[in-house]
């Protein structure tokens, strides 16, 4: 423990985030940095509980907070570097865009504010690159083994990195024209600018690993080779299927789903060619439909691009400000958060459903909507509109931001004849696959999660990878 009554001594300090006029004229990161010396009074203020639940409750990856916490206090920086690297690969991109749920079961948070663990990490990482200190880490053997990796997404490249350092040749193969899934083509510049993406891929190409871009398996290589080819196969192909709106008027042409959105700006943010005309939310009056991170993500998007009106539109009611009594602490609360798009100015409205999307020919210019009540059943909730709460938005642009359903089936998943769960994602035991050969981690197998967990499953599949290739005939 860094310093007795460091937390009675010192408040949680925020980052906070560049003025909003100057932020939503460009796509560069929003949030600002703490300085060394207050960095110092933030590790200061973990007490060191003795049973940390940040570590083993609230992060999924299981980092040792309290340990980290106590070196940044002490000055003891390449060692705090070493030790959130044994259990994160890419502690940059968790320090960045992590919920943090560590926090939210810190010690302090029963009754003060947690620990800011979420930026020392990012603080740690950053400055172990600036220093040099984060290198390749070559393996010593190689095994022979060949392993092929589908999708460079956070669980992909976790699962390729650490089976390369395992001594396998790993292959990564990935659809898109550039690597790292929804961190490049998802989540905006603003909040994880691609830069450092690219910076950690240039790590793994020197520990070996091999990236196909531009192959989509199962269409332009078939499941078939790659058995040929490789030993085993790890599949990280996300949740690709997004949750559709069933009114009437869904078929607008501009009624367009969050991933079309949120990728077409992501690639002109880094110059790529887009295929079709560039979707933009100019002078537009804009209804994002979905509460969440995504909906958030689209909310900045379009402030960027000079939307004259923000809405998002939720259909659950709206969260409590403090940690309702249903989510007792250590666990993850659904409180009101409110981003820093949210911030640069949008109308948000919950408890309200969608009813129908109106216009001409092939232009939504109106949606219909209502409020609704949720109503504890024996079964679960039931919802009920409510009478005389209709309302109607004039729009321009409506985006669908209401999450993912599962994995794309099509391809792959079909022609390797792989098991399903309940709820339609690719069913493992200990990541194993219904293949004894095939194995998953990450969105195609959790359903639509976190980048933290992401890189947890796919860390832990690469470790049953390991095993099943090592006690294969040699
Ligand atoms: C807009 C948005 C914002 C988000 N913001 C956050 C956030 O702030 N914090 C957070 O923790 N999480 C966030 N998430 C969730 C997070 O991005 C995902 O949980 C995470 O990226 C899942 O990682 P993954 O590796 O499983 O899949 P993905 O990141 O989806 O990567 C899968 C990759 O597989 C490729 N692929 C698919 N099929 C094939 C195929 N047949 N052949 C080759 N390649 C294929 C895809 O092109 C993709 O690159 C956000 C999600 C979205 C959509
Ligand atoms: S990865 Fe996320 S949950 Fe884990 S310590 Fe970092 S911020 Fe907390």
């Amino acid at each position: 423990m860094g310093e007795i009554k460091g937390f009675l001594n010192y408040k949680r300090k925020k980052t906070g985030y560049r003025p909003i006029e100057q932020r939503i004229c460009d796509f560069k990161e929003v949030e600002l940095v703490l300085t060394p010396d207050d960095i110092i009074k933030q590790a200061a203020r973990c007490i060191d509980c003795g049973v940390p639940f940040c570590h083993g409750a609230g992060c999924p990856l299981g980092n040792n907070i309290p340990e980290f916490n106590d070196m940044i206090y002490k000055g003891r920086w390449q060692k705090a570097c070493e030790v959130l690297h044994s259990t994160n690969n890419f502690p940059e991109i968790t320090g960045r865009i992590c919920p943090a749920p560590c926090e939210t079961s810190c010690t302090l948070a029963i009754n003060d504010e947690p620990v800011f663990i979420r930026h020392i990490e990012f603080q740690i990482v950053e400055r172990g690159f600036a220093e040099g200190w984060i290198k390749p880490v070559i393996a010593a053997e190689k095994t022979g083994k060949r392993v092929a990796v589908i999708g460079s997404g956070p669980a992909g490249l976790a699962a390729a990195q650490q089976l390369a350092r395992a001594g396998h040749s790993v292959v990564v193969f990935e659809k898109d024209a550039k690597v790292g899934g929804l961190l490049r083509y998802g989540i905006p510049d603003f909040k994880l600018d691609k830069s450092v993406i690219d910076r950690r891929i240039a790590q793994m190409l020197a520990e070996g690993v091999e990236f196909q871009t531009g192959v989509e398996v199962g269409k332009d290589i078939s499941a078939h080779y790659l058995n040929k080819m490789f030993d085993c196969i790890c599949i990280a192909m996300g949740a690709g299927v997004p949750r559709d709106l069933a009114v009437a008027g869904r078929g607008y042409e501009n009624v367009i789903f969050a991933w079309d959105y949120l990728s077409q700006q992501n690639k002109l943010c880094c110059g790529e060619q887009l295929e079709g005309r560039a979707i933009s939310a100019k002078n537009k009056s804009v209804v994002v439909i979905g509460g969440g991170d995504t909906g958030s993500d689209c909310i900045g998007t379009a402030k960027r691009q000079g939307a004259k009106q923000i809405y998002q539109l939720e259909i659950l009611p709206k969260p409590p400000e403090t940690r309702p009594l249903d989510t007792p602490w250590p666990m993850w609360p659904r409180t009101m958060r409110t981003s820093s798009s949210h911030e640069e100015g949008c109308e948000r409205m919950w408890s309200v459903k969608t009813t129908k999307l109106s216009g001409t020919e092939t232009t939504v210019s109106e949606l219909q909507g209502c409020q609704v009540e949720w109503l504890k059943t024996l079964k679960g909730w039931d919802i009920k509109e409510k009478d005389g709460s209709e309302f109607t938005i004039k729009t321009d642009l409506v985006i669908l931001a209401m999450g993912f359903l599962h994995v794309q089936y099509d391809g792959l998943v079909k022609d390797l004849n792989l098991k399903l769960d309940g709820q339609g994602n690719i069913a493992a035991k200990n990541f194993q696959t219904s293949r004894p050969d095939v194995f998953v981690a990450g969105d195609s197998t959790l359903g639509a999660s976190l980048v933290v967990k992401a890189i947890d499953t796919g860390r832990k599949a690469a470790e049953q990878i390991n095993n099943w290739l090592l006690g294969h005939k040699a």
